[in-house]
C-alpha cells in the first residue's frame, strides 16, 4: 500500500476544499493507495507542509487548490522523484487546464489512480520557480491588487484588471540572451511555461511545458477600442497575430524592468529591477 499526501488549500477558489477529503476517499483507488490529508491553515503553511513531505516516503503529493497551491508545492518537488498531482479547485487553474487535468474532482482523482506522469520544465526566476506563467508589468500589478481583494474568482479578477488598466502604461524593458540584446517597450511581459494564465486565457498559444523553451511574450498597451478584440483573441487562442503582440523563444534571459516586482503563477513577489529567467528542463514529474 503506497501513501499519497493530499495538501489541501481550503480557501482556494470557491472554497470547495473543506470537505473534499470525502470525495478523495470515495474515488481514490484505496486498494493501492492510502490517502493522507493536510490542510493549510495560514499563508505560507502549504510550503512548510510540502517541504517536510518532499523528503518523506510518499508515492505522490497532490496539490488540491489553484496555481498558487501548485507553485508552493511544486517548488519543493522540482529535481525530486516524487510526482505532483493536481486537483484543480482554484480560480484560474492554468496549469491543470493546460495539462488537460479534469476540472471535476471525481475525474481528477480517477486520473491520479492511473499514476501516469509527464516530466515537465520549471521556469526559474532568480531563486524562485514558476510552472504556469510568470510576468511583469500590468499583470503583476493585477496580481497584487487581486491578492488584496476578499473575493476570488473570475469576476474579481476582471475587476482587478479594470482598476489597474487606467494606471498602467507602457514601460521600457531590456531583454538579454546569450546572443542578443533587445530594447523593448510594452505594457506587460510574460514568461510562459504553459499556454494559458487560467480560465482558458491563452497568452502563449502552442507553448509546451516540456520543450525546454521559455515563451517570452510582450504585449503593448491596447486602447479601450482594442480591448474587446484582444480579449476575444486571447480566449480563442489566436492572440499571436494581433499587432500588439510579440514573442521571443529562449532558454535563458536577463531582464531589466522599471518596477521591482513580478508575479509567479499569479502570486505577486519582489524580483528586483534586474533579474534572471531560465529553464530547468524536465525537472518536475506531474501526474496528467
Ligand atoms: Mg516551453
Amino acid at each position: 500500500m503506497e501513501k499519497i499526501l493530499f495538501i489541501i488549500n481550503p480557501i482556494a477558489g470557491k472554497k470547495t476544499g473543506k470537505n473534499i477529503n470525502q470525495d478523495i476517499i470515495r474515488y481514490l483507488d484505496t486498494d493501492n493507495f492510502k490517502p493522507h490529508f493536510k490542510y493549510s491553515e495560514y499563508a505560507g503553511h502549504i510550503s512548510e507542509i510540502a517541504k517536510q513531505a518532499s523528503v518523506g516516503e510518499y508515492k505522490a503529493i497532490i496539490a488540491v487548490g489553484g496555481d498558487g497551491t501548485v507553485n508552493e508545492i511544486g517548488r519543493f518537488l522540482v529535481h525530486s522523484n516524487i510526482p505532483m498531482g493536481i486537483i484543480p479547485i482554484g480560480s484560474g487553474n492554468g496549469l491543470a487546464r493546460h495539462l488537460k487535468i479534469p476540472l471535476s474532482v471525481k475525474n481528477a482523482i480517477k486520473l491520479i489512480n492511473k499514476m501516469h506522469t509527464l516530466q515537465m520544465d520549471a521556469i526559474r526566476i532568480n531563486d524562485m520557480y514558476s510552472f504556469c506563467v510568470a510576468g511583469i508589468g500590468f499583470d503583476s500589478e493585477v496580481s497584487r491588487r487581486f491578492q488584496k481583494m476578499k473575493a476570488r474568482g473570475l469576476f474579481s479578477y476582471i475587476i482587478a484588471c479594470l482598476r489597474c488598466f487606467n494606471q498602467s502604461k507602457n514601460q521600457d524593458f531590456i531583454v538579454r540572451t546569450k546572443e542578443k540584446e533587445y530594447r523593448l517597450n510594452g505594457f506587460m511581459m510574460c514568461f510562459a511555461n504553459a499556454s494559458q494564465f487560467g480560465n482558458n486565457a491563452y497568452i502563449a498559444p502552442g507553448a509546451d511545458v516540456s520543450d525546454g523553451i521559455i515563451d517570452l511574450i510582450l504585449l503593448k498597451k491596447p486602447s479601450y477600442l482594442q480591448i474587446p478584440l484582444l480579449a476575444f483573441k486571447t480566449l480563442t487562442g489566436t492572440v499571436e497575430n494581433h499587432s500588439l503582440y510579440s514573442r521571443i523563444k529562449g532558454k535563458a534571459f536577463e531582464i531589466n524592468q522599471e518596477n521591482d516586482f513580478a508575479h509567479l503563477d499569479g502570486e505577486p513577489i519582489k524580483v528586483g529591477t534586474k533579474f534572471t529567467v531560465s529553464i530547468e528542463e524536465k525537472t518536475l514529474h506531474v501526474i496528467c
